[in-house]
């Protein structure tokens, strides 16, 4: 993939991650398919849901974020 330039000042991005911080665990966030459902036993359902690490590009001049969620 290659790094695209800003669209509000066509500044650099740098590549990066945005991080979800649950129950003290560190991990990255993640795109999740469909609506969210809640469930009693895990807080959210997640099964047979697609799911992909964001990555998330972030403009070194003015700090605007894009996101990306690409399939592996
Ligand atoms: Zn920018």
């Amino acid at each position: 993939m290659t790094t695209p330039t800003c669209p509000r000042c066509g500044g650099r991005f740098q590549e990066g991650f945005i991080l979800d911080r649950a129950d003290k665990t560190r991990a990255t966030a993640s795109w999740v398919e469909g609506a969210p459902e809640r469930s009693f036993w895990t807080g959210l359902k997640l099964k047979d849901k697609a799911r992909y690490p964001i990555v998330t590009h972030r403009c070194m001049q003015c700090g605007f974020l894009e996101s990306y969620a690409p399939k592996s």
